[in-house]
């Protein structure tokens, strides 16, 4: 089960009134102010509700970067040992953080490489197939590049895509993937299934799965339970050390705010830290932190995740992470998803209350099976309207074939921007 206990609020009037009232009893409202909004034609602030694709910058961000510039500048090779933030050590500084944004262990996280680097590296690990025991469970609705790490590893393994592959998507006419299906296909075919692999919630119609009974019915049939949380981090409340999931995965630069193609996360379960029989790809930053730099032949892998790192960190692209990690550990997961429920389940009763037949909602109505973002979908995949929502001076996205995606996130967007999008979205629909 999720265990959050929440009610769908309710909201009494469509009028800005109402978006106003929202907006000023909102606690965490003070953080907009601490990112920096893209602009229109006219130096007005556009109205983004893009987060879920990539989160705004951090006003901190821009210091944290020049701040290692200078020092490199300053101390050159010495920065790995001196200064305030040492490049040897750089990437502890977001693991405490990290891990109670995604709700682990400090020594089950670790950011390095990036998302599908990192998806590889744990299928190395976990996905280990037999004769009688190789198949992969995940969404038919998967993200494109999870499915291609997938199909690639079937291959590099021997195995035939088709045949590798098990994928499980909503029954005819719904638009969510149902709990009992999954765990219906994990029961019957979980002997022939090495790994199952999710992406929570799914990128394209926003659906959270309930990881914890999932990766249960998993190992009862011994079988891998990974989940690729790229829309999962610093949006919904992951819990991932209590779901037991061998492993997880996520970006940085969606709900994370930590800049294009920034590093990806690691969660591996503690029960496999010390396990030194998993075949893992590995480099002189996995070596036990007391022995890295004897230079020795042998590898004594680290006891934490840190043993899957493979090289030194990349400190430029690690810098910007610093600020929004510090956002997020002021505000705290649990008043961040409070907000976010209240204000996604805003936007749904615009959007509902629009009552026009081209758009609807297939993300899950329950606030606790979706995160910040509702997929709408445009009737005809008339891609017009998106177009014409762009130019109105709102920044969403569209997935191929008929859905905009609409994530307004709590660090930044207000109930204002939610209601302006809805009024320029209604006058778009009317003169269609
Ligand atoms: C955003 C996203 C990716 C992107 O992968 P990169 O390796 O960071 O380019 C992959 N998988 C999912 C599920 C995503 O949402």
């Amino acid at each position: 089960m999720i265990t959050e206990h929440t009610t769908k609020p309710t909201f009494y009037s469509t009028g800005i009134e109402e978006a106003e009232r929202l907006d000023r009893e909102d606690q965490l409202s003070h953080f907009r102010e601490q990112f920096h909004f893209p602009k229109g034609e006219n130096g007005e602030d556009l109205i983004y509700l893009c987060g879920n694709s990539l989160g705004l910058q951090p006003k901190g961000a821009q210091d944290k970067v020049m701040k290692e510039m200078r020092d490199w500048k300053e101390l050159g090779v010495k920065g790995h040992f001196t200064g305030t933030t040492p490049w040897t050590t750089f990437h502890e500084l977001v693991n405490q953080p990290m891990a109670d944004i995604v709700g682990a262990k400090p020594e089950e996280v670790v950011v390095m490489n990036t998302l599908t680097v990192n998806l590889h590296l744990m299928m190395v690990s976990f996905y280990r197939p037999t004769e009688n025991r190789y198949k992969i469970l995940m969404e038919k609705e998967a993200f494109p590049s999870d499915k291609y790490a997938v199909q690639s590893q079937l291959k590099f393994h021997g195995y035939g895509i088709d045949d590798g592959i098990i994928e499980i998507e909503a029954r005819d006419g719904e638009k969510s993937i149902r709990l009992e299906d999954l765990l219906d296909i994990v029961d019957k075919r979980g002997d022939e299934i090495a790994l199952i692999i999710l992406g929570n919630p799914n990128y394209f119609t926003g659906e959270v799965f309930d990881m914890k009974a999932i990766t249960e019915a998993g190992h009862k049939k011994g079988c891998m339970v990974g989940f690729d949380c790229a829309h999962g981090a610093g949006n919904i409340i992951l819990n991932l050390h209590n779901t037991g999931a061998d492993f997880a995965v996520w970006c940085t630069y969606k709900y994370m705010n930590s800049g294009p193609g920034s590093l990806g996360g690691v969660f591996v379960h503690e029960r496999h830290l010390k396990d030194n029989d998993i075949p893992k790809l590995a480099g002189w930053w996995g070596q036990d932190k007391a022995r890295r730099f004897l230079m020795e032949d042998e590898f004594h892998p680290s006891p934490t995740v840190e043993s899957w790192q493979m090289s030194n960190a990349p400190i430029l692209s690690f810098a910007p992470m610093i600020a929004s990690v510090e956002l997020f550990s002021e505000a705290g997961m649990h008043k961040l998803r409070s907000k976010a429920i209240q204000l996604t389940s805003y936007l749904e009763f615009l959007i509902n209350s629009l009552n026009q037949p081209a758009i609807s909602i297939i993300t899950p109505e329950d606030p606790q099976k979706r995160g910040c973002q509702l997929s709408i979908r445009i009737k005809d995949g008339d891609k017009k309207i998106y177009h014409k929502i762009r130019e109105s001076g709102v920044i969403l996205d569209w997935r191929e074939p008929n859905i905009i995606r609409a994530a307004p996130t709590p660090l930044y967007n207000s109930y204002r921007d939610v209601y302006e999008f809805i009024k320029r979205l209604n006058g778009i629909l009317e003169y269609n």
